[in-house]
């Protein structure tokens, strides 16, 4: 099932491209593959998939030993400082920085440990209460000053978007999203890049695409619903 899923994404990813003129290489497609067991991540694996994403620091060590090693893995869920050592690296990328204590801790670790880790700063765009992420207007600040620390690397802007009935209700925000991460690209921060939008998961990953989208985040379109009483 893995495997017909994961064609039927890739499908969409290449048709919402095609539609806004884009090239299919300038999207990363991550399998989002927190709650679900090992072989579920095996199969798509050798459909092709090599990068996932976990929400969790402790499921992610788990899985990391036991999958080839060339996978990239995207810690995608809020993180607390007391988990950073355990993730250093490990990770690809950190999508979900936003504060700069956390920022902080990235770096005093990465620098102790001689490694350079890649972050996003993660942006609450439609400024929900339950959501965790930087607002808009305080983004540009925690940008510089992250960007005055060793160790670490700003490479652009994640969001997760509102749960909606509609894709196209979240339109708005994914523009937002856009224009701020031009914005701080425009301020040519040294030791920042704007050039990755993580936005998009499986309800609106292909509204995501349209929008400038660089990585897409699918975790029930490619391994189905999660169970989390299990
Ligand atoms: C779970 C999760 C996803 C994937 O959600 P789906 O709707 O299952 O595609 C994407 N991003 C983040 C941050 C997540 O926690």
């Amino acid at each position: 099932m893995v495997t017909e899923n994961l064609a039927n994404v890739e499908k969409k990813i290449e048709d919402a491209c095609a539609r806004v003129g884009r090239s299919r290489d300038e999207v990363t497609l991550i399998a989002v593959s927190k709650t679900k067991p090992i072989p579920l991540l095996e199969e798509a694996y050798r459909a092709g998939a090599r990068d996932f994403g976990e929400n969790k620091v402790q499921e992610m060590m788990d899985k990391i030993p036991v999958l080839p090693d060339d996978i990239n893995w995207h810690m995608i869920g809020h993180l607390q400082r007391n988990k950073v050592k355990y993730l250093i690296g490990k990770t690809t990328l950190i999508h979900s920085v936003d504060s700069l204590r956390l920022a902080e801790e990235i770096s005093r670790l990465s620098e102790k440990n001689n490694v350079l880790t890649d972050i996003l700063i993660e942006v609450n765009i439609a400024e929900e209460e339950s959501k965790f992420g930087t607002s808009r207007d305080e983004a540009i600040s925690l940008v510089e000053a992250v960007s005055a620390l060793p160790g670490i690397r700003i490479c652009g802007l994640m969001t997760i978007a509102p749960y909606v009935e509609d894709p196209e209700d979240n339109r708005k925000y994914f523009r937002e999203i856009k224009k701020l991460s031009v914005d701080i690209a425009n301020r040519n921060i040294d030791n920042v890049s704007m050039s990755i939008l993580s936005m998009g998961m499986t309800g609106d990953y292909e509204v995501a695409i349209e929008e400038g989208a660089t990585m897409v985040r699918v975790g029930t379109g490619i391994f189905g619903e999660r169970d989390y009483n299990k």
